[in-house]
């Protein structure tokens, strides 16, 4: 493809070709079917249409699903790890277009596009390198050790769905669905309204890549109709986006009792040490806070900073914070670009001006910045914020942050526990200071002298919310075991497990209490 793009609208061509793998595109009444513009965050116009789904889609598209998704839970595991990597090489060769696409429907940066792209990538080799292991069959020590021979072996569960947000819409749109691709899955996907054309243009490389296109299905639409109808099919569901839709969801899912993950909102703390390297912190914290113009869920909205190195840090960091470049633009020298649209503008706007009128002191941005675009809104630093302003408790989403001065460590660690979310945390300091911080954090993610990259990138290693930032867990050996059913099989050699024929209920309350026993203190039982 190696395709770049102008910003402006998407090319008629890439559009048609990407909307033609909607699987609402091909329903039998799709001319009854409303279109739904996505427009370009950096300017508010129109940059593609798609086509508003309903229930009928959503049925369609698991038909077709579930009769994919029986040859490919028949295929080697070897086979479908080939088309993973392939995919891994492919996604990096096509990362410009794909950075364009995201940029195109979301405003943000170039940087913050790539680590899309990253994500999409890492996810694909860790999974395609780790699903042999995760998924051969894995034999234990049975009831009776020889005469019982026992086996877990992991069954696809048969279709997952998936419903994601517009913030990192291509890493959403296809990370958490590779795992469940690789156990032997099927997918059915909503992604959100906004930015629908870069899970597309992924998925398509996915294709490209030799994934049978009936196992992957596309279904844009509300989350109201579409997503609720996912809900209600799917054998897993994965969602992602915020608490208040994840309880929703959590609701159907417990009705149906489906296995569920959901990664869900925070309010992420960050502490800085008075043993920390400053530089490190105030060359790290602009990007831990504004990275995707602070639309991130693992993005830091809290700072508590010891007494001690308070007023150096904040001046430093206002500073750095007033210097950022922001604009629109595929140019990589742009630090911060816009919010997604006139909602995330006004949803921002609220919370800083609540803030401001209860008494809040500002010392960088707090205002729109209409001449760039018609959503930037400046990366601002508040201080001095009083303690029934919105944001102290309430997830901003947006390139907002306050910091407050602490007396020690330990009351760091309580505020940045007082929360109802623990998604992510960082720390700031000396090594073992660090560390010692980090294990008395209540959050799935915390990271050490860095904001959220490193966490969300050691894919090897689980990750998710704890309290109400979610439950389950993306990446490591988890993110692809839950879309799995772990089935015993054992069989019971030579003797019956009721012993030899003839043998007495009493005698073989006996014979089995002293095997026990004798099991224990041998060690041969596990
Ligand atoms: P949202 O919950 O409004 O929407 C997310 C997705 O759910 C969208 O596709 C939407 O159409 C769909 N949806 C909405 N209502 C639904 C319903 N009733 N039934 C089924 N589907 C429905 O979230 P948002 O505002 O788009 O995203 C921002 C939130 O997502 C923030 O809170 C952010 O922290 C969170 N988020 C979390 C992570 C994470 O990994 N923990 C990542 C990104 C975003």
């Amino acid at each position: 493809m190696s395709t770049r793009l102008k910003q402006g609208r998407l090319p008629e061509q890439i559009q048609r070709k990407l909307l033609r793998l909607c699987a609402n595109t091909h329903t039998p009444h799709r001319e009854e079917q409303e279109r739904y513009s996505v427009r370009s965050a950096f300017s508010g116009e129109e940059i593609a249409y798609v086509y508003t789904g309903d229930e009928r889609d959503v049925d369609f598209a698991f038909d077709r699903a579930r009769q994919a998704q029986r040859t490919w839970a028949a295929t080697p595991v070897k086979q479908r790890q080939a088309i993973f990597k392939d995919f891994h090489d492919r996604v990096l060769r096509e990362r410009e277009y794909l950075m364009d696409v995201v940029q195109l429907e979301t405003g943000k940066n170039r940087l913050s596009a790539l680590d899309e792209v990253l994500d999409v990538a890492s996810n694909a080799r860790f999974y395609a390198n780790q699903a042999g292991r995760l998924l051969a069959d894995h034999s234990n020590s049975g009831a009776f050790p020889l005469v019982t021979k026992n086996v877990v072996q992991r069954a696809p569960k048969g279709v997952v769905g998936q419903i994601s947000p517009w913030n990192y819409p291509l890493a959403l749109g296809i990370s958490d669905a590779i795992p469940a691709l690789l156990a032997g899955n099927a997918v059915v996907a909503k992604p959100d309204w906004n930015t629908p054309f870069s899970a597309l243009a992924v998925i398509h490389l996915l294709y490209e890549s030799g994934l049978p296109r009936d196992l992957f299905q596309v279904v844009t639409g509300s989350g109201q109709v579409v997503g609720a109808a996912i809900a209600e099919r799917c054998d897993y569901l994965m969602f992602t986006g915020s608490t208040a839709t994840g309880r929703i969801l959590g609701k159907t899912a417990g009705e149906r009792l489906i296995g569920y993950s959901a990664e869900l909102g925070g309010k992420n703390p960050m502490i800085i040490s008075a043993d920390a390297d400053l530089d490190r912190v105030v060359r790290e914290a602009p990007s831990a806070c504004f990275s995707n113009s602070g639309q991130l869920c693992v993005s830091i909205e809290r700072i508590y900073v010891e007494a001690e190195v308070y007023d150096t840090f904040t001046r430093r960091f206002a500073e750095a914070v007033k210097q950022m470049r922001l604009g629109a633009g595929f140019d990589w020298d742009i630090e911060m670009g816009s919010l997604i649209n006139q909602d995330q503008l006004d949803r921002v706007s609220e919370f800083v001006d609540d803030a401001v009128e209860k008494g809040a002191t500002v010392l960088a941005g707090a205002k729109a910045r209409p001449d760039l675009g018609p959503y930037f809104y400046e990366p601002t630093v508040l201080v001095d914020v009083p303690e029934d302003a919105k944001l102290r408790t309430q997830e901003v989403f947006g390139p907002v942050v306050f910091i407050e001065k602490v007396a020690n460590l330990d009351e760091a660690v309580a505020l940045a526990n007082d929360t109802d979310y623990g998604l992510n945390a960082c720390v700031f300091a000396s090594s073992d200071t660090g560390w010692d911080v980090a294990s008395r954090i209540q959050s799935g993610g915390v990271g050490i002298n860095d904001g959220y990259a490193a966490t969300w990138a050691s894919v090897a290693s689980p990750l998710g919310g704890m309290k109400q930032s979610g439950m389950g867990r993306r990446h490591g050996d988890e993110g692809l075991l839950k879309y799995t059913e772990a089935r015993n099989v054992a069989e019971q050699r030579v003797i019956s497990i009721r012993g030899p024929k003839g043998l007495s209920r009493k005698a073989y309350a006996a014979v089995m209490s002293n095997a026990l026993l004798l099991g224990k203190k041998l060690r041969f039982l596990p």
